[in-house]
């Protein structure tokens, strides 16, 4: 018995990172995935990898834009056409920019609440309507660490992390009545590309990399450890599966203590 058997859940940013790995426990819990992101070969590489492991129909690729209203149309329907129904959204997809508020471009202010921001909007209101036809489940929405405090130098990113737990907290009474739980993630520092870019670069020296910000969150953080995107994903299983059945309209903070306080000594 898996605690998603039975379940189909569109998991958006899910071709690498936290999505990655979300999708991945999902089916080992019995889902079936739609895998959606920009990234057409990485995840089209990780529905191979899926079916070669699990069974041929337990997950599906599609290319969506969260920011694109007529590609959430599509990955309806690429869902509804293979598995015949949605009861599960994970909007993951995000996008970091670093500039202090002063010097950032209006074009990249946008682009970031376009896809972190317009892009979770764009997931309820597409999705929901399925959810409930097909008897209620759940969304769950990435915010940040930096959706309840705040952190200089990305203040385009925190405006929309702390947007989405708006929309949560408003999507979660509104959806309440329609058998539909909606809860937000607040993941602090995990070691994917978004925090070590060095992950994407084939010739970069990873061990390095990785060393490195091991020893900037010792000193950081009370628990001394970056997280790891598989932690996050065992939040979001939590707040997609029955364990969760009364919980509605919260933030998750998933933070290895960050945000606990800021040590004097
Ligand atoms: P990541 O960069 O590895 O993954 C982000 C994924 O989103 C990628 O697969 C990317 O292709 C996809 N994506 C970007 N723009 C998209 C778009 N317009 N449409 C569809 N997909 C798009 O980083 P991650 O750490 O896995 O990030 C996942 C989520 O977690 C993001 O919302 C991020 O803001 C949030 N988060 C990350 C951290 C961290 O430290 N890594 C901390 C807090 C919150």
């Amino acid at each position: 018995m898996g605690k998603l058997d039975g379940r189909v859940v569109l998991v958006t940013g899910a071709a690498r990172g936290q999505g990655e790995q979300e999708a991945r426990l999902f089916v080992a819990e019995g889902a079936r995935v739609v895998v959606a992101d920009v990234l057409v070969e990485q995840g089209e590489a990780l529905v191979k990898e899926l079916g070669e492991e699990f069974g041929a129909d337990v997950a599906r690729f599609v290319r969506l834009d969260v920011g694109d209203e007529g590609d959430w149309a599509v990955a309806v329907a690429v869902a509804k056409d293979a598995f015949g129904k949605i009861d599960g959204l994970v909007n993951n997809a995000g996008i970091l920019r670093f500039n202090e508020l002063v010097n950032t471009p209006l074009a990249e202010f946008e682009q970031v609440v376009r896809v972190n921001m317009t892009g979770a909007f764009l997931g309820i209101r597409a999705v929901a309507p399925e959810i409930e036809a097909a008897g209620g489940g759940t969304i769950v929405n990435t915010s940040s660490y930096t959706g309840l405090t705040g952190m200089p130098l990305v203040g385009a990113y925190a405006a929309t992390k702390h947007a989405v737990l708006g929309l949560t907290r408003v999507a979660a009474m509104e959806l309440a009545g329609k058998g539909i739980r909606v809860n937000a993630v607040c993941p602090g520092a995990v070691d994917t590309a978004m925090t070590n870019p060095a992950l994407l670069d084939p010739d970069a020296d990873l061990t390095t990399s990785s060393a490195a910000l091991e020893a900037y969150y010792r000193g950081l953080l009370p628990m001394g450890r970056i997280g790891r995107p598989e932690e996050v994903a065992a939040l979001v299983l939590f707040l997609t599966c029955d364990d969760s059945s009364y919980i509605t309209g919260q933030p998750f903070v998933v933070d290895g203590g960050w945000l606990a306080g800021v040590s004097p000594f």
